[in-house]
């Protein structure tokens, strides 16, 4: 392709995603939030800073808490505390961001308001430890937080030198506020909150109008759209990298507690705990942007995860990570104009024959294929599921005859089988 030829399909390019924006713009244009996740490389000067910071905020909050769950024992009015009690207490308060502080009274206070709210779901707030993960929030106000592209540097409160940072993509927006972690490895991060208008990367035509997503043990998920059925397996270096830290963790309890060796052995097994969570948002961002890209209407099962996860086959569930999967897949329906539909938990959606729609009560939990009773079709069990659901998304819950899918066990188009997690171990360019 000459130049020019590339030029003038780029601006076609270009003009249909503008239309495309334009079109999803009218139907929401509100502002959304979205953070944008860069690794940092603090000097050592800035490394005690941010140690200060994490040790004030951990001394306010465990302060507060404390002052509050005394006031809770004794049934008292749980009082309304701000951190400038304590500054004369502890006069070095005052050399810290004074909006961490801040940040941590209102994350406490929405502790307790959660708490009150569900007591089932939210625990009370409990304590901070020294080894906990380390992290501080502060806010932009009058431009104190700045990112300099050129430079790669990252402005903060109290840090107005900069601090070096990895912008491995460009954003575009207000910045509100900046989270600064410390991770157990030793790694620090920055997760910059914007404002934008469009928190899209790219908006694609949709090319099939429906899917069913069904959950399996076995695989990851199955789904059926406009063109049949596939399968996505849990990726293999996820189970390998899964292998890898039960090893670590056996290494790491075999060892001398408080011995150098034993905390090489923590700081491997750290490591390889943030190599496995990165790879796995990864996979996870990368399936549900896919599926969004390819479908208009999007059906799960609403299953009752928390329930599932009390019995025996809880390991497996929360290891494939549904929960976020369906938190991604929804946040990212609302972004590219998509419907996100979950139907209700009773819904029979393995038990239902896809062709004649008899519903099969025997099917029990460990049957992979049945044979329908009715109308003599041999149904994978996850396949079936999907094309239950998928029906649903095409606004026909009602059973009618269909050809079968076609089945087979490609990941879906554009879904890479690797992670592409850069060296800093963090990929956060997802949409
Ligand atoms: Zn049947």
């Amino acid at each position: 392709m000459d130049e020019r030829t590339a030029q003038s399909s780029t601006v076609e390019l270009t003009a249909t995603i503008s239309t495309n924006l334009v079109h999803l713009h009218s139907m929401q244009c509100k502002p959304t939030l979205k953070a944008y996740k860069y690794r940092i490389y603090p000097t050592d000067a800035q490394v005690v800073f941010f140690a200060k910071t994490f040790g004030c905020c951990r001394l306010v909050w465990n302060k507060m808490l404390d002052e509050k769950k005394q006031a809770y024992k004794k049934k008292e009015r749980i009082p309304r505390i701000t951190p400038a009690k304590y500054k004369d207490e502890f006069p070095f308060l005052k050399e810290v961001d004074s909006f961490a502080l801040c940040n941590v009274q209102l994350q406490l206070e929405k502790a307790f308001k959660d708490h009150f709210r569900n007591r089932k779901h939210f625990q009370l707030p409990k304590f901070k430890k020294k080894r906990d993960k380390q992290s501080y929030t502060t806010n932009n106000t009058h431009n104190s937080i700045r990112v300099d592209f050129e430079k790669s540097l990252l402005c903060l409160p109290k840090l107005r030198e900069g601090v070096k940072i990895e912008l491995h993509r460009r954003f575009y927006g207000k910045i509100k506020s900046v989270t600064v972690s410390r991770t157990n490895d030793g790694k620090y991060y920055a997760s910059i909150l914007v404002e934008t208008e469009n928190p899209r990367n790219k908006v694609v035509e949709p090319r099939s109008k429906a899917c069913g997503v069904d959950l399996g043990l076995e695989h990851f998920v199955t789904v059926t759209n406009d063109f049949g059925s596939y399968k996505v397996e849990h990726p293999k270096y996820l189970l390998k990298a899964e292998e890898r830290l039960r090893r670590l963790q056996k290494s790491f309890s075999q060892k001398q507690k408080g011995s150098k060796n034993s905390e090489k052995a923590r700081l491997r097994l750290a490591r390889q705990h943030a190599y496995i969570s990165n790879a796995r948002n990864d996979f996870l961002h990368k399936l549900s942007k896919a599926i969004i890209d390819e479908n208009q209407v999007v059906v799960v099962e609403d299953i009752n995860v928390k329930g599932l996860l009390k019995t025996r086959l809880a390991k497996s569930i929360s290891d494939s990570g549904w929960t976020k999967f369906f938190t991604y897949l929804k946040y990212k329906a609302e972004w590219y104009g998509r419907t996100f539909i979950q139907v209700d938990r009773f819904f029979p959606s393995s038990k239902l024959c896809h062709r004649c729609g008899h519903k099969n009560d025997d099917l029990a939990l460990h049957d992979r294929t049945w044979c329908c009773p009715a109308c003599g079709e041999i149904h994978d069990r996850d396949v079936n599921a999907s094309i239950n659901l998928y029906f649903v998304g095409l606004g026909r819950p009602e059973v009618t005859p269909v050809e079968q899918a076609l089945v087979d066990d490609r990941s879906p188009h554009g879904l890479p089988k690797k992670p592409s997690c850069d060296e800093t171990g963090i990929s956060t360019s997802y949409g």
